[in-house]
């Protein structure tokens, strides 16, 4: 039994979501350099990311759910989210930021004054073309 690497992330909370995903459907694996590319994240350049590795035995059942956790689509009420713009389903959940909106001054007056975090909207973003909606 010999460890095999299956992929690699910068940043280890994807590679303990994809640990997670993968020890749910019954395949146990390791992550390698987390704590090295934690030090500087320009470490993940050089040593070449957080590795995710799996057995040997269990690689082409990974790659598998590797493919499927890569390119889940977005679901509500078991619909399929789709962009209103182009119409991809390549969408994940996003937090509006304040920047652009009307009362962003006013939210971020409001939340240094009562020290609370300031009020985000959550929307639905197109990973293709960019184009925020709010949820129905
Ligand atoms: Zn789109």
């Amino acid at each position: 039994m010999s460890l095999v690497k299956l992929t690699s992330f910068d940043l280890s909370q994807e590679a303990y979501l994809l640990r997670s995903y993968l020890e749910s459907n019954g395949i146990p694996s390791y992550i390698f350099d987390e704590h090295t590319v934690g030090m500087n994240l320009f470490y993940a350049q050089a040593i070449g990311g957080i590795r995710v590795m799996v057995n040997q035995n269990d690689l082409e059942k990974a790659k598998e759910l590797l493919d499927s956790f890569l390119h889940a689509t977005l679901r509500e009420n078991d619909e399929v989210i789709t962009c209103l713009a182009c119409g991809s389903e390549n969408m994940y959940y996003h937090l509006k930021t304040i920047r652009n909106h009307k009362l962003g001054i006013l939210n971020m007056a409001m939340a240094f004054l009562f020290t609370v975090f300031p009020f985000y909207g959550t929307r639905h973003r197109c990973k293709d073309c960019g184009h925020e909606q709010k949820p129905t």
